[in-house]
């Protein structure tokens, strides 16, 4: 389990809750998160949760994050958001600081919601624009528009949130470096402290795969989504944010890091656990996850049970592999030195040959200490990945 000095003494790494709110207006099409558009169940979501949570209770880790995320947890009552945090804050314990973030979408969230979670704790909000393009918008099957957009932020500011996220797709069928240039610039005349890109994946099931497999819909060339990446890296990098991990960018400072603290605990295999319907937990060297169906969730929680569906041991392999995978995504990357500690590998030994040849490509940063993917590198992460296992 990664480890933490704090105040001279070591300490297990502080661990994460993620909550998995399984609802949305509607589908979009190109989404493969679990969520349902039959929002009759909340009341009785809610209420198993809250069960779910005493049930998940019983854990000796001390927490510093609170993710609920989704779906869109903004389509259920700000009240309700409320008593899941209350619930939480009861029954787990959790360090002075809490990064308590909650996931909104435009079209989904008034000032009085967001003044409401403001009231409940929350200090971090993250929105879910992709695009401030209006047909683009409309391809991606989003509810809301640029201006919905831009009122959820102004009202999120007035409301007092000073870390705010927002979330941009990039990679849409004919999608020009221009289009993409103004989704960027339209989110920086923001001022966010923090901003996601990520690439449209066109995913198996989604209405967006049936297009493609119709033929009515072509994927963009993966040069211009190298092209489109390049982009965005180097304007926002322009622009005062730093690249962090492949999709994510934040502003760093001497007084405030905006780099969201939930997601970094995904990359460094700091334990958390994932609460709500799909919620994936992870307490070392064991990765679970709950059943998917919310019904199947209701019933079972409903009967004092925990809705595990599986769970994986790591073995050593598996642990070395996703140690390089996750790793590499971020721009830290390797701390060389404890990967040699836990594995017992020198990754500079092993593979010399192939981290000069990367290094020469500059696509690879190696120093004593750590072993890291340039932004160039970042774009080839899965190729590069398989070259190390
Ligand atoms: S709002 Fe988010 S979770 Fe819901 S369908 Fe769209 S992309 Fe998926």
């Amino acid at each position: 389990m990664p480890m933490v000095t704090i105040k001279g003494a070591t300490l297990p790494e502080p661990a994460g809750i993620y909550i998995h709110i399984p609802f949305c207006k509607q589908k979009c099409a190109y989404c493969n998160f679990y969520s349902v558009t039959d929002i009759s169940l909340q009341k009785a979501f809610v209420k198993v949760l809250l069960r779910e949570m005493e049930l998940a209770s019983a854990t000796d880790l001390c927490f510093d994050t609170i993710y609920i995320g989704g779906g869109t947890p903004s389509v259920i009552p700000s009240r309700h958001i409320d008593q899941v945090i209350r619930q939480a804050r009861q029954l787990f314990q959790f360090h002075d600081h809490v990064e308590l973030t909650v996931e909104v979408n435009p079209g989904t969230v008034n000032a009085a919601d967001l003044r409401d979670y403001r009231t409940a704790g929350v200090n971090r909000l993250n929105i879910g624009i992709q695009s401030f393009d209006e047909a683009s918008l409309k391809f991606l099957g989003r509810i809301h528009s640029g201006q919905d957009s831009y009122l959820t932020f102004k009202n999120a500011r007035q409301q007092g949130f000073d870390n705010i996220g927002l979330d941009l797709i990039y990679g849409l069928p004919k999608q020009t470096p221009q289009q993409w240039r103004y989704d960027l610039q339209k989110a920086i005349a923001l001022e966010p402290e923090h901003i996601s890109c990520y690439m449209l994946t066109i995913e198996a099931g989604t209405p967006m795969e049936k297009k493609q497999r119709q033929g009515s819909l072509t994927p963009l060339s993966e040069e211009r989504i190298c092209e489109l990446y390049n982009i965005a890296v180097r304007y926002l990098c322009d622009h005062g944010y730093e690249q962090y991990e492949i999709s994510n960018f934040a502003r760093i400072g001497q007084q405030r890091d905006y780099r969201s603290v939930h997601n970094s605990k995904y990359w460094s295999f700091t334990p958390y656990i994932g609460l709500g319907p799909s919620a994936h937990s992870y307490i070392h060297p064991i990765r679970s996850w709950n059943c998917r169906e919310i019904t199947d969730y209701i019933n079972i929680v409903q009967k004092g049970k925990l809705p595990l569906e599986d769970q994986e041991r790591l073995n050593r392999r598996q642990q070395i592999i996703e140690t390089i995978y996750v790793r590499l995504r971020t721009a830290e990357g390797i701390d060389l030195t404890q990967f040699e500690k836990k594995f017992g590998i020198c990754l500079t030994d092993e593979f010399s040959s192939l981290i000069k040849l990367l290094v020469k490509q500059g696509k690879l940063i190696c120093t004593p200490s750590r072993l890291a993917l340039t932004s160039e590198g970042m774009l080839h992460h899965n190729s590069i990945t398989l070259m190390f296992i």
